[in-house]
């Protein structure tokens, strides 16, 4: 019924504008069907420490499988569920979900890898945010040092008071937090100071150039040297090559995640890749 309406509406729109705002109006009705049918998946994109090429963990993505349309990309439909709020169900799915699946590779693996899960800033900010996540912890009996929480910077600007507040309460919890896209954000650096993180992700912009542009080498050595002295972790995301692996491991940066060393992958391509077949790896 709603692709009839869908396709009455359509010769009703001309310009390119109407077309982007039916466009949303129909992502907006099929994400609805998407959260009642559960046409939601998470795949796993593992995480390793780059001097001991240990596996440490996973970071859990969101994939949309739509019946007609096949998968759709995060970024395309989770910047549609932020703007119409249903981003709220959509991502206390992904963590009951995802901490689920960190208890079944337990069992195999014991309590050691953690799981980070995407918090879009309208999710972290909703009141009961801290609650869910201690109900979650609570019905499951996770370790809370397993679960991990990418904020992005955007949070620092919408009310620096109020985040404080609830990354303190997340860090009574137990729950660790990172900072994702680190560098892309525009809020100043003064948060770093205030917000009691555990770990900044650079983001993949930076690692791209870092084989070509001596710029994006001194970023990246520089947000690695700033998270030394403020005793944070750190991961680069998005490593394609050996080449940007081997600077980034000359450069002392913490951890790795990206394409070089594992893609993300459905749970049960994850456990035959990284958990029961964990190779070391030189
Ligand atoms: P992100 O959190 O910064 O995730 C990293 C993105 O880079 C992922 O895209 C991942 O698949 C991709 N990636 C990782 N390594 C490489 C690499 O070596 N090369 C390239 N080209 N890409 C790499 P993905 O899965 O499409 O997700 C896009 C964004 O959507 C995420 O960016 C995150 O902001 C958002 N997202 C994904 N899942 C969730 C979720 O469950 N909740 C929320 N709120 N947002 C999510
Ligand atoms: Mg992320
Ligand atoms: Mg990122
Ligand atoms: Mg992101």
């Amino acid at each position: 019924r709603a692709k009839e309406q869908g396709k009455n509406q359509y010769q009703f729109f001309n310009g390119e504008m109407d077309r982007v705002v039916l466009q949303k109006t129909m992502i907006e009705t099929a994400l609805h069907e998407a959260i009642d049918n559960k046409q939601f998946t998470l795949f796993y994109q593992p995480q390793f420490d780059v001097q001991t090429g240990e596996l440490i963990g996973m970071e859990a993505l969101i994939r949309w499988i739509h019946p007609k349309l096949g998968v759709i990309s995060p970024a395309m439909f989770i910047p549609i569920a932020e703007e119409t709020g249903q981003i709220i169900a959509i991502g206390e799915w992904v963590i009951e979900e995802a901490c689920r699946q960190i208890q079944i590779w337990n069992e195999r693996h014991g309590r050691s890898l953690r799981m980070s899960v995407n918090i879009s800033p309208k999710q972290f900010l909703k009141e009961n945010f801290v609650e869910h996540i201690r109900a979650v912890l609570q019905q499951t009996q996770l370790l809370p040092d397993q679960l991990d929480l990418e904020i992005t910077e955007g949070v620092a600007v919408f009310n620096e008071q109020y985040t404080i507040q609830k990354l303190q309460q997340l860090k009574q919890l137990g729950v660790h937090i990172s900072i994702d896209d680190f560098g892309t954000g525009y809020s100043s650096l003064s948060y770093l100071r205030k917000f009691p993180i555990d770990r900044l992700k650079i983001a993949k912009p930076f690692i791209d150039g870092i084989t070509e542009e001596k710029e994006d080498v001194a970023v990246v050595k520089a947000i690695i040297v700033l998270a030394k002295n403020l005793k944070l972790r750190v991961i680069a995301e998005g490593v394609e090559t050996l080449q940007q692996l081997n600077i980034l491991r000359s450069l002392q940066c913490d951890e790795i995640q990206g394409y070089v060393l594992g893609k993300p992958v459905p749970a049960d391509l994850f456990t035959t890749l990284y958990i029961e077949n964990q190779l070391p790896h030189d």
